[in-house]
């Protein structure tokens, strides 16, 4: 059991297949033109499965495929496939550009939920935030996902004077569609243009959705990083996820991999540990893992608290958001 000094449990492994992405999403990349890693740092296919499979021996019952895009990667499907065997459950988060393309791989996996980034439900708006034009294609497939039974999460990241006067448009599409809305607190990574005043606190989301809707708490699990509502007589769900203005850290079980095979104990963690090198070279990949997670910090990485006025991005340290895997 991979335990820290907090008596945190790690049961959840969330691996970045890539740093590449075909979208451009301004809050995810570097503002300066981004190197994407040449593919030989990329972990390949075995060394994913040979690390998936050290992580579950020693207590992982979950894995989530993340990026950059994971769907980008030419071995996507493979890797996916590999990965279903392992008895554990699988999940993946994507911007949906590409699931079309993966419907059978997600069933032979077993992967029943599927987690989609979509900002808003403008075109137009769409094009400003990722820079691509695939707005259709995004919710074509959310549309086949659904009409595939798989659970759909939609994850929105809300930017203040962006995207904010949408929230309601979301929670109305949540009245004919069983969709889960996830609406996202932006957080500042590596060149990502954050700023405190951009920040739309989950308080000031719900505010929003309940000067229009009367709203019906749900149950939040143990290690949920969201907060669960409904509104009565719609099919689908929202949930606001305040990692900023109300971390969730003191229930945490999540470990991420980098897709060239580092792990980073937190999000906002400066440290990294470097398992595919050490996989490479036939040297203690577990203990290299445990010493990672007794390493944890309490809350943010370390770098800051949830007095989020105070950041001063100048100070951090990190990878961006495509670089980590989110
Ligand atoms: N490409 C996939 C996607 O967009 O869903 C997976 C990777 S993406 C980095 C994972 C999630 O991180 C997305 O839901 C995205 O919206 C979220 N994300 C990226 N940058 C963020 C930021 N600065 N603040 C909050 N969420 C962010
Ligand atoms: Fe790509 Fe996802 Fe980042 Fe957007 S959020 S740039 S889709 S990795």
């Amino acid at each position: 059991m991979l335990k820290d000094r907090y008596n945190r449990v790690h049961n959840y492994l969330r691996i970045s297949l890539t740093d590449n992405c075909n979208l451009r999403c301004f809050y995810c990349m570097p503002e300066e033109d981004y190197a994407f890693m040449p593919s030989q740092q990329l972990m390949q296919k075995d060394e994913i499965v040979s690390l998936a499979k050290l992580f579950i021996a020693n207590g992982v019952n979950k894995i989530r495929l993340t990026g950059g895009e994971p769907l980008v990667r030419k071995d996507a499907a493979a890797i996916i496939r590999a990965l279903g065997n392992l008895g554990v459950e699988l999940t993946i988060t994507t911007n949906a550009t590409r699931v079309h393309h993966f419907i059978d791989d997600f069933v032979a996996a077993g992967i029943r939920s599927v987690n989609i980034s979509l900002d808003t439900l403008q075109p137009e708006k769409f094009q400003l935030i990722t820079r691509r034009d695939q707005f259709f294609t995004v919710k074509n497939n959310i549309q086949l996902l659904l009409d595939g039974n798989f659970k759909v999460k939609v994850n929105v990241v809300v930017v203040k004077g962006l995207n904010e006067q949408e929230i309601p448009d979301f929670i109305e599409w949540t009245r004919a569609l069983p969709i889960h809305v996830r609406f996202i607190e932006f957080m500042p990574f590596d060149g990502n243009r954050w700023k405190s005043n951009k920040l739309v606190t989950w308080k000031e989301m719900l505010a929003i959705i309940t000067s229009k809707y009367e709203i019906e708490a749900q149950e939040n699990l143990p290690n949920d990083t969201s907060k669960n509502y409904r509104i009565k007589n719609h099919l689908g769900s929202f949930a606001v996820i305040s990692t900023m203005s109300a971390p969730f850290c003191a229930g945490c079980n999540r470990i991420r991999l980098t897709a060239d095979g580092k792990i980073k104990n937190c999000l906002f963690s400066q440290e990294e540990t470097d398992l595919l090198s050490a996989l490479r070279s036939g040297n203690d990949v577990l203990g290299l893992i445990e010493q990672s997670i007794l390493a944890k910090q309490k809350e943010l990485g370390g770098q800051f608290s949830k007095d989020f006025e105070l950041i001063n991005t100048d100070d951090l340290h990190n990878r961006s958001m495509i670089a980590i895997g989110g």
